[in-house]
């Protein structure tokens, strides 16, 4: 392929050569590393609105918003002036603040199925201590997973998983001891019977099943509503606890998330992106009753110095506020769809293997006509399609997460005009791909 540089990437290139003398691949998260697509990776100096702007001074809409958290887009002013007002009393004081009881607040008394929570600050703190909690309520050491569901870096938990570990075609990490690995039992999704052979022979060891009710880290894997309400059935039989990991969903699609969107009540909830308004911040929730094995006032032991950091709680209460307004969810969705719709005509129109799945704000661009509700049904050839309209978006100012396993985020702040002319240059480029 005839490579042209419409875009400069001078200075995103000699600060990544200096990166790479400083961390591990240049970076610190993995996909960000642009190894699944072509040229170096885009060094990030500002956002606003739908926009990112690199070092090099190329403009981009930006369909990755920070791998999610971003809902509202980049700089919001009401988030901003948040933190501004908040960190002028100082960063940290690892004592209780009223700013955590009020974001505290505004997600307990408007999400139906959870009863308390704790902060943490990432998501993968968040599914690790829920995964304790399980184990600490049950007394059972056992969990199940899904292929193609991504947790975190959590160790139990990274055997055949999504994310970044699928663009390396990493299965399980190396560095992770093979006793946590044996307690870890590894499911397809979206299949009945398999969990049923595995339920009837380790049923009563199994401390929780853990899923991606919207899974969207190995592509968007939608499930049907039937196979996550049998989960909860088979928990309930079993006594097994269900987690909803809803980093990704949790307040992406709805305020109340996966568990509202299906109508299905969860044991234990995790919460990571949204909730932070663009802060590192993370949280897991239940019952008050499950919730009550957790320290101080149970057995099961989770701290942290920076949780429920102020400046962080006052950005997660100013972006949430805003999801709460009426319409919000509605509005993000239909301009979602529209933008999904005029794509996939064009795609359908011209016979081209391409469909977009897509829940709420989420979609993922698949280059297979089938509907895929497994990690083992994607073909790996799709990516290769991936890499060059990764390329070709990027020459015509779309920046999409360079992983063609990755979902894509509408946010609030892209206007219909954005997305239409995103969707016209996406066309051309899938032309340029297939025609
Ligand atoms: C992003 C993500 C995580 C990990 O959250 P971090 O904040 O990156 O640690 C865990 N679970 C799901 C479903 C995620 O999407």
């Amino acid at each position: 392929m005839q490579i042209q540089h419409k875009i400069s990437r001078q200075r995103s290139e000699a600060l990544f050569n200096e990166a790479k003398t400083l961390f591990p691949g240049g970076v610190n998260s993995p996909v960000r590393a642009f190894k699944s697509v072509i040229g170096p990776p885009l060094f990030i100096r500002k956002g606003k609105g739908s926009r990112i702007w690199d070092e090099d001074g190329n403009v981009f809409t930006d369909f990755c918003c920070s791998w999610g958290p971003l809902i509202l887009g980049h700089d919001n002013e009401r988030i901003r002036e948040s933190i501004i007002e908040t960190v002028a009393n100082g960063t940290s004081f690892g004592a209780p603040t009223a700013l955590g009881n009020q974001l505290g607040k505004l997600i307990l008394s408007n999400h139906r199925y959870i009863e308390k929570m704790r902060f943490v600050s990432s998501g993968t703190e968040a599914v690790m201590s829920a995964i304790r909690l399980a184990r600490g309520v049950t007394g059972r050491d056992k969990i199940l997973k899904f292929e193609g569901c991504y947790h975190g870096h959590v160790d139990s938990l990274l055997v055949r998983a999504g994310s970044g570990l699928v663009t390396f075609g990493v299965s399980t990490s190396a560095g992770i001891p093979d006793a946590f690995i044996g307690d870890t039992l590894v499911l397809p999704l979206d299949d009945t019977d398999a969990l049923d052979r595995l339920l009837e022979q380790s049923g009563q060891e199994v401390a929780c099943i853990i899923i991606e009710p919207v899974p969207a880290n190995n592509g968007l894997l939608l499930q049907q509503r039937s196979f996550l309400q049998y989960l909860r059935e088979q928990c309930t039989r079993y006594g097994i606890l269900l987690i909803f990991d809803e980093v990704i969903s949790g307040f992406r699609v709805g305020f109340e998330g996966a568990a509202g969107y299906y109508g299905i009540q969860p044991d234990i909830i995790t919460f990571g992106k949204i909730i932070g308004g663009g802060m590192p911040v993370g949280a897991y929730a239940a019952s008050a009753e499950i919730m009550g094995h957790v320290a101080p006032d149970g057995p099961v032991y989770q701290a942290g110095t920076l949780s429920a950091n102020p400046v962080a709680m006052a950005a997660g209460y100013a972006a949430l506020r805003q999801l709460l307004e009426p319409g919000f969810y509605e509005q993000l969705a239909r301009k979602t769809a529209d933008f999904v719709r005029m794509i996939q005509d064009h795609c359908d129109e011209k016979g081209y293997p391409v469909s977009i799945p897509h829940i709420a704000s989420i979609f993922w661009l698949s280059f297979s006509r089938d509907t895929i509700r497994t990690a083992a049904a994607i073909d790996p050839a799709g990516m290769e399609h991936f890499k060059r309209l990764h390329f070709e978006l990027l020459q015509e100012g779309i920046y999409l997460g360079p992983s063609g396993y990755e979902v894509g985020f509408v946010s609030a702040a892209h206007t219909p005009e954005d997305l239409q002319s995103a969707a016209e240059t996406i066309c051309k480029a899938m032309d340029g791909i297939f025609a």
